[in-house]
C-alpha cells in the first residue's frame, strides 16, 4: 500500500525574480481543521536585504517604461491571474478560512481587478500647468516614481489587499518589497509564479514572507525604501510610525474600524437588514470596513432586532468549502479566543447575547471539530463605553443599541477613536446627506454597504488611517511631484 505521508506546502522568498529558500521557516495553520499544512520563510535582515537590492537594481529600466509598457503587463498579470482564479480561491479559502464561495467572488476577481484598473488609470493622468504672463513664466509639474516602495498587507483580505497596493505601485514605474502576513501568504507566492510569464521583469517584484516583528520591521527601517505603504491594525502602525520617523519615510496607513450603522425609522428594512447582517458577518466579521455598532431609531428597534437576529441566524457556519455555508473560519486560534473573550467581558457587563456563541449550538463536521470557528453573534443591552462598543474585534460580533434623535446618533456614532467607514440608512434625502456630512469618517454608504467605486478615495480617518488609496490618491502617493518654472 502507498504511504498517505501528507507532504507541507513550502514557501520560498521570491527575490530578483528568482525562488529561494530560507533557512528558517514559521508554521502556517489551515484554520477550518487546525492542522500545520503549510511552512512559510521566516525572513529576516538579511533576506530584506537581497530583496531590497534586487528592487533597487530593476528600478532604472522600470521606471523609464512607457505607462502604455508597464499598463500592458499589469493586464497579462490580470488575466493570467483570472486564469487560474479557482486555484487561487481554493487556495486562499484553505490558507485564511473564509468561505470558497466569498474567495471567488470577492477576494481574486477584485485582485484582478486591481491590476486591470490601475493598467487603466496610469494612461489617464494629466499634470498641471499654470501661466503667469506678466512675468513671462509658465509652470508645470511633473511626477516621477519615487524608487522601491515597501508594502506590508495583513490577514484577513491576502490577495486583495496586496495586490491593491503593488498594482499602483509598480504601474507607476516603481519596484517593490511586499511583506504578507505571515498568516496568509500562500497566494501572494503564487502570483510569484506568474510574474514572469506576464512579462514582469526580475526585481519589479519581490516577495519577502516572514512576521511583522523581524521581516516587516527590517522593510520598514531600511534607508533605501523611501515609501511604505501599510494596511494593517493601528497598534502596528504606530509601531511603523516610529521606526520610520529617522527616515522621514512616506507613509499611507489604513488601520481598524469600529463602524457604526445608523438606521432610521424610515428605513426600507427589506434591504437594511439583509445588508446590515452581511456589513457585520461577511468574512467573519474579518474586514475593517464591517460594522460592529448598529444604531436603530426608538421606533422600530424591536422590530428591527427580532428581524435582525431571525436573519442572522440563518448564516450558516462550517466547512469554508461547503458552497452554502456563509461563515467559515476565524484566522487563528488566537484570534477565535479574543474575539470570544469581548463576548464574555459583553455579558459579564450584564449585555445581553441574542444569538450566537454561547447562546446557540454550533454543529461542526467531523473534519472541522479542530476549526477555529464561531456564530454570528448579536448582543444587546451594551453602554457606549463598553469595550464592545470602543474596541475594534474583527470577528462576527455585531452590537445593536437603540437612540431617539439624529443629534444624539450623531454624536454617539462619533464617539469612538476610529473613523473609517458608516453605513446610514434613511428614505430621507435631506436627512441621509446631513448626517453623511457630520460623521467622522473616512467613507459613508448610504442605504448600501462596500459599494466601490476604485476612482475614489479610499482610507480613515482619525485611529483609521494616515492617507487615502485609489486612482488618483495612489498615482499621488507613489510618485514624487515636482513643479517646474520655464521662463520664456
Ligand atoms: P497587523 O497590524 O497585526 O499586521 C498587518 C501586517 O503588518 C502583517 O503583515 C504583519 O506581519 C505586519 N507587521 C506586524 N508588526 C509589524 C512591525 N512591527 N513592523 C512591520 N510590519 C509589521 O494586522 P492584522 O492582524 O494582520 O490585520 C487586521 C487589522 O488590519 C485590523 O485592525 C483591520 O481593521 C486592519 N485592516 C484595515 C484595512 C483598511 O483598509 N483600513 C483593511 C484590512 C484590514
Amino acid at each position: 500500500a502507498m504511504a498517505h505521508s501528507k507532504a507541507l506546502l513550502v514557501l520560498e522568498n521570491f527575490i530578483g525574480g528568482k525562488f529561494i529558500p530560507c533557512s528558517s521557516y514559521i508554521d502556517s495553520y489551515n484554520p477550518s481543521t487546525g492542522d500545520v499544512y503549510c511552512k512559510v520563510p521566516d525572513s529576516g535582515k538579511e533576506e530584506v536585504e537581497a530583496a531590497v537590492k534586487a528592487a533597487k537594481d530593476a528600478f532604472p529600466i522600470w521606471s523609464s517604461k512607457s505607462p502604455l509598457e508597464r499598463s500592458r503587463i499589469l493586464n497579462k498579470l490580470a488575466d493570467l491571474i483570472e486564469h487560474d482564479l479557482e486555484a487561487f480561491a481554493q487556495a486562499e479559502s484553505k490558507d485564511q478560512g473564509k468561505t470558497i464561495t466569498f474567495a471567488r467572488t470577492v477576494d481574486i476577481p477584485r485582485a484582478v481587478h486591481n491590476f486591470r484598473f490601475f493598467a487603466s488609470s496610469i494612461l489617464h493622468h494629466v499634470t498641471e500647468c499654470t501661466e503667469m504672463p506678466a512675468m513671462g513664466c509658465m509652470h508645470y509639474t511633473s511626477r516621477a516614481p519615487v524608487g522601491v516602495a515597501g508594502l506590508i498587507s495583513p490577514w484577513n483580505l491576502p490577495l486583495y489587499l496586496l495586490t491593491w497596493k503593488i498594482a499602483p505601485a509598480i504601474a507607476c514605474g516603481n519596484t517593490v518589497v511586499a511583506k504578507p502576513s505571515e498568516m496568509t501568504s500562500v497566494t501572494a507566492w503564487m502570483m510569484c509564479k506568474l510574474l514572469e510569464k506576464a512579462g514582469v521583469p526580475p526585481g519589479v517584484v519581490n516577495v519577502v514572507f516572514g512576521t511583522g516583528a523581524k521581516a516587516g520591521e527590517a522593510l520598514v527601517c531600511h534607508p533605501d525604501v523611501p515609501l511604505i505603504s501599510f494596511t494593517g491594525s493601528t497598534l502596528t502602525a504606530q509601531r511603523i510610525t516610529e521606526k520610520s520617523a529617522p527616515h522621514c519615510k512616506r507613509l499611507s496607513l489604513e488601520l481598524g474600524g469600529k463602524n457604526p450603522a445608523i438606521i432610521f425609522d424610515d428605513a426600507d428594512l427589506s434591504q437594511c437588514i439583509p445588508n446590515t447582517v452581511r456589513s457585520s458577518f461577511a468574512n467573519q466579521g474579518e474586514i475593517c470596513l464591517c460594522t460592529s455598532r448598529i444604531f436603530v431609531q426608538r421606533g422600530i428597534y424591536n422590530e428591527f432586532l427580532k428581524r435582525f437576529v431571525a436573519e442572522a441566524k440563518k448564516w450558516k457556519t462550517g466547512n469554508p468549502s461547503d458552497p452554502t455555508v456563509n461563515v467559515g473560519a476565524l484566522i487563528s486560534k488566537e484570534h477565535l479566543e479574543k474575539v470570544r473573550n469581548y463576548v464574555k467581558k459583553a455579558q459579564a457587563e450584564g449585555a445581553r447575547v441574542l444569538c450566537g456563541e454561547g447562546v446557540d449550538p454550533l454543529a461542526l463536521p467531523s473534519g472541522n471539530q479542530k476549526g477555529y470557528f464561531m456564530l454570528p453573534t448579536v448582543i444587546t443591552e451594551v453602554k457606549d463605553e463598553s469595550c464592545c462598543m470602543q474596541e475594534e474585534i474583527f470577528g462576527p460580533v455585531t452590537c445593536v443599541v437603540a437612540f431617539d434623535t439624529e443629534e444624539e446618533v450623531i454624536k454617539r456614532a462619533n464617539g469612538v477613536k476610529y473613523g473609517l467607514a458608516a453605513t446610514v440608512w434613511s428614505g430621507n434625502v435631506g436627512r441621509v446627506h446631513r448626517v453623511a456630512h457630520r460623521l467622522q469618517s473616512g467613507l459613508v454608504w448610504t442605504n448600501c454597504w462596500l459599494v466601490r467605486d476604485l476612482n475614489l478615495p479610499f482610507g480613515g480617518m482619525k485611529a483609521s488611517g494616515i492617507g487615502r488609496e485609489g486612482a488618483k490618491d495612489s498615482y499621488e502617493f507613489f510618485t514624487e511631484v515636482k513643479t517646474i518654472t520655464i521662463k520664456h
